[in-house]
């Protein structure tokens, strides 16, 4: 029978190479522990053991069978962790394996890392998709505004384009009203002439009538006169005629009397003249007067159209006051939509 190392010791099986690179979970074990007994060649090299007499049998104490020393060299640690031998065939199996789950290992940590990269991509993807639909929200919401700004815009142009027209009805309306003041003005100053030459014409038309009075004293004063000497005559040719039977002329004494009947007579036909005239006066005194108090209505007429006139020119000026009042209201209101147009379009 062959002496064997491995077999025989069972150590620690000291000269071979350590194998600590060899990961314990690559090793498997042989489910024959006997195996090697059997063995007349080498499983590793496939030469028998008895060909050299130095090529002793050893065996693995992994997968149990027969090998050189030579196809053995290595040691790796065994179910209890103790180093002990294995032929080459198990070490580059273990190896190969051990290679294997390195790889399948950085596989996993790279499907791993991979995964992870995919689930990133797909939470930026889903953080852009959130992002493009929350730009398209803001997009038809910034439209939506842009719309309605221009709507407001076209709104306030119009109002504004409105208050413009009113206010220059109101301007025109202030002209017209201005003008016809200015015409009231004149009218009235036209009237204030005219009564003022009716109030000349009744002072003169006063004056006359003074002068005719005055005409009418004097004349009452000579008819008085010629009265007094009608009577101062009448005595004196009465007293002629007492005296008539002195012895005078009687043809100087006839001559007399008729002279004074001549003078009498004349004197009452100026009286009789001065009578008529009297009337006459009498009558144009009267007509003066009732032309005086047709020209006193008159004026008193003229003077009712002044104060109604004064009275409309006040309620006008008034109405131009409340217009005025109205322009300044709707201009506050012009500067006022005109800020806020202003501020929309800053807005935008
Ligand atoms: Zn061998
Ligand atoms: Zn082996």
């Amino acid at each position: 029978m062959e002496k064997d190392e491995g077999y025989s010791s069972g150590d620690d099986a000291p000269g071979l190479k350590s194998s600590m690179i060899l990961n314990s979970s690559n090793l498997s074990f042989g489910d024959d522990q006997n195996a090697y007994k059997k063995d007349k060649a080498c499983n590793v090299c496939s030469n028998s053991f008895a060909v050299m007499g130095s090529s002793k049998k050893h065996y693995c104490k992994f997968c149990f069978r027969g090998v050189h020393a030579s196809c053995s060299k290595h040691k790796a640690p065994d179910r209890s962790g103790k180093n002990v031998r294995i032929c080459d065939r198990c070490y580059q199996k273990a190896i190969q394996d051990q290679v294997k789950d390195n790889l399948q290992k950085e596989l996993d940590k790279v499907n791993v890392e991979l995964e992870e990269i995919k689930k990133n991509m797909n939470t930026e993807k889903d953080q852009r998709k959130y992002e493009s639909y929350r730009r398209d929200g803001l997009e038809r919401k910034l439209e939506e505004m842009k719309v309605e700004n221009t709507r407001k815009e076209n709104e306030l142009n119009n109002q504004s384009e409105r208050l413009k027209k009113e206010l220059k009805t109101m301007e025109e309306d202030i002209e017209e009203l201005t003008r016809i003041l200015a015409s009231a003005d004149l009218e009235k100053n036209q009237r204030d002439e005219k009564i003022a030459t009716l109030k000349q014409e009744i002072n003169y038309l006063q004056n006359d009538t003074q002068t005719d009075i005055d005409k009418i004293t004097d004349l009452k004063r000579l008819i008085e006169e010629q009265e007094k000497e009608n009577e101062s005559l009448i005595k004196e040719l009465n007293s002629h005629t007492d005296i008539s039977g002195e012895a005078e002329n009687p043809l100087s004494r006839a001559n007399l009397l008729d002279n004074l009947k001549q003078k009498v007579s004349h004197a009452k036909d100026a009286q009789k003249d001065l009578k008529k005239e009297n009337d006459n006066l009498k009558k144009r005194l009267a007509s003066l007067r009732e032309e005086n108090t047709s020209k006193k209505a008159e004026i008193n007429k003229f003077e009712e159209g002044d104060m109604q006139r004064k009275r409309s020119m006040s309620k006008m000026t008034a109405d131009i006051k409340e217009l005025e009042t109205q322009i300044e209201f709707q201009e506050q209101e012009i500067t006022r939509l005109q800020e806020k147009l202003n501020n929309s379009r800053t807005l935008k």
